[in-house]
């Protein structure tokens, strides 16, 4: 069924009677080509483009909840590629643009909103490494533009400028990025993977793997075996549990982070913006909660639950900021377990066992990453060759002494 305006008038006359399932709810055949293992926004756009770019279609994603119950609906849904690394810069910008035609692609509305993201900057030296941030973006071809403290005043004019102890000097800001509803994107992946004949499995957790010989044959499920000529770890911060059942340990700790809504406002910001004093990210949802959220909760932990002194260091940075959100009810906050790389960066990569794949490291931006992440794992696992703006993204980086740290602050998870 195709949605179009057409269709809603259509609909609405007839008394909603027409609309079909999303996606159907197969049982697990005994064997596919590929077995992606995890239903979030990344492993459902690797099906997409496994079977909308390759035709790759005999495919199943395994999901041990319901699609889309991990971080891909648990995030703030910034969607950016002001990156500075040239292994890091052509990944995202791939990103950007297959989200700026991916409602096209899905026929679907992911509400993807170029709204803008403005960084912030404090000091002299922030803006420095502002500039050098923005002339990176523009030479691998993304777009930045760097603003004096009037020009963010302009945007924004709810930020503290005069009485505040860390003033505004200006920002970089990029134009084209912005949010998108990350519920609908899991949906529209879904529903786009399914109509092509992919098999999408809920409620079915991977508790093992068949390796035999040294090549991965398939996995155990708490829905029996299933076998596959090819297995697509794509799990996110369950990635250490779920590749130590192949007896791997990843260069990865899983945290905590938290994110919060507050009660529906009039318009007060434009698009998102981060303070460059402290670690605080904020932009409007179109019912107009503010979206906000901060740093790590800081312990290692599977527990999708958050602690309290980072919800007082959140909203201390909120109001460092933006001194009127103290009048603002919360409505709501939750934390998702993040895959944190020792580098801050990803990894879609092969591992040591033949037919097993990886892919995971998002640490906590990996939702700008979906349209990315699943376009180029989808090409690895068609070719078996790295897509060429993923190649940097393997695990045995850190053997050879080539760590990708975007942020530079060494190997520390809690950091990046
Ligand atoms: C509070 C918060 C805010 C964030 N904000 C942003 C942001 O603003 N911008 C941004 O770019 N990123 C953000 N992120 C990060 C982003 O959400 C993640 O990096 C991204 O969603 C990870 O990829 P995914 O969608 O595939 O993961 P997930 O949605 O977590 O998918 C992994 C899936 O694997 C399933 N699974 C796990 N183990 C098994 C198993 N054994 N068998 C079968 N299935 C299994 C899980 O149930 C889950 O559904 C944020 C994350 C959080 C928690």
């Amino acid at each position: 069924m195709r949605y179009s305006g057409f269709r809603v008038i259509m609909e609405g006359l007839r008394g909603n009677t027409g609309w079909q399932p999303v996606w159907r709810e197969p049982d697990p055949k005994p064997e596919y080509d590929i077995i992606i293992i995890g239903g979030g926004g990344h492993g459902l756009a690797t099906a997409h483009y496994l079977a909308g770019t390759h035709g790759i279609t005999n495919v199943a994603v395994l999901e041990k909840g319901w699609l889309g119950s991990g971080n891909a609906g648990r995030n703030t849904t910034i969607v950016r590629s002001n990156y500075l690394l040239p292994d890091n810069q052509p990944f995202y910008e791939l990103s950007m643009k297959l989200w700026e035609g991916l409602e096209q692609d899905l026929n679907y509305n992911a509400m993807m909103s170029q709204r803008g993201i403005v960084n912030l900057f404090h000091s002299d030296a922030q803006r420095d490494a502002a500039v050098r941030r923005g002339n990176a973006m523009l030479m691998a071809g993304a777009d930045a533009v760097l603003l004096d403290q009037d020009g963010i005043r302009r945007m924004c004019p709810w930020l503290d400028y005069d009485n505040a102890r860390f003033p505004i000097h200006g920002g970089l800001l990029q134009p084209r990025a912005g949010t998108a509803r990350h519920d609908a994107v899991v949906w529209g992946y879904a529903r786009a993977a399914d109509a092509r004949g992919v098999d999408l499995i809920q409620n079915c957790e991977v508790t093992g793997f068949h390796i035999e010989g040294g090549t991965c044959r398939g996995v155990e499920t708490t829905r029996g075996p299933i076998r596959a000529q090819k297995v697509a770890a794509c799990v996110a911060g369950s990635s250490s549990r779920l590749m130590s059942q192949a007896g791997m340990r990843l260069p990865i700790e899983s945290h905590v982070l938290q994110a919060f809504v507050s009660e529906g406002l009039k318009p007060v910001l434009p698009g998102v913006v981060t303070f460059g004093a402290g670690h605080l990210y904020i932009s409007q949802s179109d019912k107009g909660g503010l979206v906000f959220g901060g740093n790590l909760d800081g312990y290692n932990s599977y527990a999708q639950r958050g602690n309290l002194p980072v919800v007082e260091d959140v909203c201390e940075g909120a109001m460092a900021l933006m001194p009127m959100i103290g009048r603002a009810r919360l409505l709501r906050m939750w934390g998702g377990v993040m895959d944190m790389s020792m580098d801050g960066s990803p990894f879609i990569c092969k591992t040591h066992i033949d037919g097993l794949y990886f892919n995971g490291g998002w640490c906590y931006g990996g939702f700008k990453a979906t349209p990315g992440s699943g376009y180029c794992y989808a090409h690895l696992l068609a070719t078996d060759q790295p897509h060429p703006v993923a190649g940097a993204f393997r695990l045995d980086r850190f053997t050879r002494g080539a760590p990708i740290d975007e942020k530079g602050e060494g190997a520390q998870p809690n950091l990046h």
